[in-house]
Protein backbone atom coordinates (compact mmCIF):
# COMPACT_ATOMS: atom_id res chain seq x y z
CA UNK A 1 0.00 0.00 0.00
CA UNK A 2 2.90 2.16 1.26
CA UNK A 3 4.60 1.03 -1.90
CA UNK A 4 1.98 1.90 -4.26
CA UNK A 5 1.34 5.11 -2.89
CA UNK A 6 5.14 6.25 -2.87
CA UNK A 7 5.58 4.94 -6.82
CA UNK A 8 2.86 7.01 -7.72
CA UNK A 9 3.94 10.40 -6.34
CA UNK A 10 7.54 9.11 -7.34
CA UNK A 11 6.30 8.39 -10.95
CA UNK A 12 3.35 11.06 -11.04
CA UNK A 13 0.31 8.33 -11.72
CA UNK A 14 -2.81 8.07 -11.30
CA UNK A 15 -3.59 10.99 -10.97
CA UNK A 16 -7.72 10.14 -11.58
CA UNK A 17 -10.58 9.70 -8.94
CA UNK A 18 -9.50 6.00 -7.10
CA UNK A 19 -10.86 2.71 -8.78
CA UNK A 20 -13.21 2.62 -5.82
CA UNK A 21 -15.20 5.55 -7.30
CA UNK A 22 -15.90 3.61 -10.88
CA UNK A 23 -18.85 1.35 -11.57
CA UNK A 24 -17.39 -2.19 -9.77
CA UNK A 25 -19.53 -4.59 -12.34
CA UNK A 26 -19.13 -5.52 -15.24
CA UNK A 27 -22.50 -3.89 -16.75
CA UNK A 28 -21.56 -0.95 -14.68
CA UNK A 29 -18.77 -0.77 -16.95
CA UNK A 30 -19.90 -1.55 -19.48
CA UNK A 31 -22.25 1.11 -19.92
CA UNK A 32 -19.94 3.73 -18.25
CA UNK A 33 -17.26 3.10 -21.34
CA UNK A 34 -20.61 3.40 -23.72
CA UNK A 35 -21.82 6.84 -22.29
CA UNK A 36 -18.10 8.79 -22.33
CA UNK A 37 -16.97 7.15 -25.25
CA UNK A 38 -20.04 5.40 -27.34
CA UNK A 39 -17.94 5.18 -30.96
CA UNK A 40 -15.57 3.05 -29.06
CA UNK A 41 -16.56 -0.37 -29.26
CA UNK A 42 -16.08 -1.96 -25.90
CA UNK A 43 -15.77 -6.41 -25.40
CA UNK A 44 -14.05 -6.74 -22.15
CA UNK A 45 -17.00 -9.67 -21.64
CA UNK A 46 -15.06 -12.21 -19.14
CA UNK A 47 -12.76 -9.90 -17.51
CA UNK A 48 -12.42 -9.90 -13.80
CA UNK A 49 -14.38 -6.55 -13.25
CA UNK A 50 -12.44 -5.44 -10.20
CA UNK A 51 -9.37 -5.83 -12.06
CA UNK A 52 -10.58 -4.45 -14.83
CA UNK A 53 -11.82 -1.28 -13.17
CA UNK A 54 -7.86 -0.10 -12.66
CA UNK A 55 -8.27 0.33 -16.57
CA UNK A 56 -10.76 2.69 -16.03
CA UNK A 57 -9.08 5.57 -14.66
CA UNK A 58 -6.34 5.35 -17.13
CA UNK A 59 -8.44 5.55 -19.83
CA UNK A 60 -9.82 8.77 -18.41
CA UNK A 61 -6.29 10.23 -18.57
CA UNK A 62 -5.20 9.13 -21.79
CA UNK A 63 -9.39 10.60 -23.29
CA UNK A 64 -8.13 14.08 -21.31
CA UNK A 65 -4.80 14.59 -22.54
CA UNK A 66 -4.73 13.29 -26.13
CA UNK A 67 -8.02 14.09 -27.41
CA UNK A 68 -8.02 13.75 -30.68
CA UNK A 69 -5.97 10.95 -31.09
CA UNK A 70 -8.53 9.03 -28.52
CA UNK A 71 -11.17 10.06 -30.66
CA UNK A 72 -9.84 7.67 -33.43
CA UNK A 73 -9.64 4.33 -30.89
CA UNK A 74 -12.12 2.33 -32.46
CA UNK A 75 -12.74 -0.91 -29.93
CA UNK A 76 -11.09 -2.46 -26.63
CA UNK A 77 -11.50 -6.16 -26.24
CA UNK A 78 -10.47 -8.46 -23.18
CA UNK A 79 -10.02 -12.08 -24.32
CA UNK A 80 -12.26 -14.56 -22.50
CA UNK A 81 -9.66 -16.91 -21.07
CA UNK A 82 -8.57 -13.59 -18.68
CA UNK A 83 -11.27 -14.40 -16.26
CA UNK A 84 -9.92 -13.63 -12.98
CA UNK A 85 -7.09 -11.76 -14.07
CA UNK A 86 -6.40 -10.22 -10.15
CA UNK A 87 -4.32 -12.63 -9.44
CA UNK A 88 -3.44 -13.53 -12.83
CA UNK A 89 -0.89 -11.74 -15.72
CA UNK A 90 -2.14 -9.70 -18.24
CA UNK A 91 -0.66 -9.01 -21.61
CA UNK A 92 -2.08 -5.84 -24.22
CA UNK A 93 -1.21 -5.40 -28.34
CA UNK A 94 -2.54 -2.94 -30.68
CA UNK A 95 -3.79 -4.27 -33.97
CA UNK A 96 -2.78 -1.28 -35.89
CA UNK A 97 -6.42 -0.36 -37.37
CA UNK A 98 -7.64 1.35 -33.80
CA UNK A 99 -7.86 -1.56 -31.38
CA UNK A 100 -6.33 -2.44 -28.26
CA UNK A 101 -6.46 -5.63 -27.08
CA UNK A 102 -5.94 -7.27 -23.21
CA UNK A 103 -5.11 -11.06 -22.66
CA UNK A 104 -3.76 -12.90 -19.91
CA UNK A 105 -0.53 -14.22 -20.04
CA UNK A 106 1.87 -16.68 -18.48
CA UNK A 107 4.26 -14.41 -17.12
CA UNK A 108 4.44 -10.96 -15.82
CA UNK A 109 3.39 -8.41 -13.58
CA UNK A 110 -0.12 -8.68 -11.95
CA UNK A 111 -2.62 -6.31 -12.62
CA UNK A 112 -3.42 -3.56 -10.85
CA UNK A 113 -3.81 0.13 -11.30
CA UNK A 114 -0.34 1.00 -11.89
CA UNK A 115 0.16 -1.71 -14.77
CA UNK A 116 -3.28 -1.04 -16.44
CA UNK A 117 -1.39 2.62 -16.87
CA UNK A 118 1.72 1.10 -18.46
CA UNK A 119 0.01 -1.40 -20.54
CA UNK A 120 -2.47 0.47 -21.81
CA UNK A 121 -0.78 4.32 -22.27
CA UNK A 122 1.90 1.67 -24.08
CA UNK A 123 -0.63 0.44 -26.65
CA UNK A 124 -2.08 3.75 -27.14
CA UNK A 125 1.25 5.20 -28.03
CA UNK A 126 1.26 2.37 -30.73
CA UNK A 127 -2.07 4.05 -31.66
CA UNK A 128 -0.88 7.01 -31.96
CA UNK A 129 1.97 6.02 -34.13
CA UNK A 130 -0.74 3.83 -36.34
CA UNK A 131 -2.61 7.34 -36.24
CA UNK A 132 0.24 9.58 -37.12
CA UNK A 133 1.59 7.75 -39.96
CA UNK A 134 -1.71 6.99 -41.47
CA UNK A 135 -1.90 11.28 -41.43
CA UNK A 136 -0.77 12.75 -44.88
CA UNK A 137 1.16 15.35 -43.28
CA UNK A 138 2.70 13.70 -40.50
CA UNK A 139 3.49 10.52 -41.94
CA UNK A 140 6.81 10.97 -43.30
CA UNK A 141 7.99 12.74 -40.10
CA UNK A 142 7.16 10.33 -37.84
CA UNK A 143 8.91 7.67 -39.82
CA UNK A 144 12.00 9.44 -39.66
CA UNK A 145 11.61 9.84 -36.25
CA UNK A 146 11.33 6.60 -35.37
CA UNK A 147 13.98 5.54 -37.65
CA UNK A 148 16.40 7.88 -37.03
CA UNK A 149 15.79 8.05 -33.30
CA UNK A 150 16.18 4.09 -32.33
CA UNK A 151 19.69 4.29 -30.50
CA UNK A 152 18.47 6.99 -28.69
CA UNK A 153 15.06 4.60 -27.51
CA UNK A 154 17.23 1.63 -26.57
CA UNK A 155 17.85 3.48 -23.57
CA UNK A 156 14.51 3.84 -22.05
CA UNK A 157 14.23 -0.04 -21.30
CA UNK A 158 14.68 -3.32 -22.48
CA UNK A 159 11.44 -3.56 -23.96
CA UNK A 160 12.30 -0.69 -26.05
CA UNK A 161 15.51 -2.20 -27.55
CA UNK A 162 13.17 -4.86 -29.26
CA UNK A 163 12.26 -2.58 -32.28
CA UNK A 164 11.66 1.20 -33.24
CA UNK A 165 7.86 0.64 -32.66
CA UNK A 166 8.18 -0.53 -29.59
CA UNK A 167 10.95 2.20 -28.16
CA UNK A 168 8.35 4.56 -29.71
CA UNK A 169 5.67 3.32 -27.42
CA UNK A 170 7.52 3.11 -24.40
CA UNK A 171 8.46 6.69 -25.10
CA UNK A 172 4.92 7.20 -24.93
CA UNK A 173 4.44 5.61 -22.31
CA UNK A 174 6.76 7.95 -19.95
CA UNK A 175 5.91 10.91 -21.86
CA UNK A 176 2.15 10.06 -20.52
CA UNK A 177 2.85 8.84 -17.04
CA UNK A 178 6.37 10.02 -15.31
CA UNK A 179 7.10 13.41 -14.17
CA UNK A 180 9.28 15.09 -17.53
CA UNK A 181 12.45 15.39 -14.97
CA UNK A 182 12.56 11.88 -14.90
CA UNK A 183 12.07 11.71 -18.75
CA UNK A 184 15.07 10.33 -21.48
CA UNK A 185 16.38 12.49 -24.32
CA UNK A 186 14.32 10.26 -26.68
CA UNK A 187 11.12 11.03 -24.63
CA UNK A 188 12.07 14.42 -24.69
CA UNK A 189 12.18 14.79 -28.81
CA UNK A 190 9.15 12.48 -28.94
CA UNK A 191 7.68 14.84 -26.84
CA UNK A 192 8.13 18.21 -28.81
CA UNK A 193 6.93 16.01 -31.92
CA UNK A 194 3.49 15.54 -30.16
CA UNK A 195 3.17 18.49 -28.76
CA UNK A 196 0.37 19.73 -31.29
CA UNK A 197 -2.02 16.79 -29.81
CA UNK A 198 -1.39 17.03 -26.50
CA UNK A 199 -4.23 19.07 -24.63
ZN1 LIG B 1 4.40 -2.54 -27.76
Amino acid sequence: MITGLLNRLRRGRSDGRKPSSYPMSGAGQKAWLASRWPWIEVDVEGTHPEAFVHCLPALEKLARCWPEPFAALKSIRATPESVGWPANHVRAWYDGKGGMHLRRAKWGRATDGERCEYLLSHEFGHHMEAWLLDNMEMRDVVAWFIRANFELGKEISDYAAISPSEAWAEGFEEQHNRPQAHWHEYTRRQATLLSPWKA
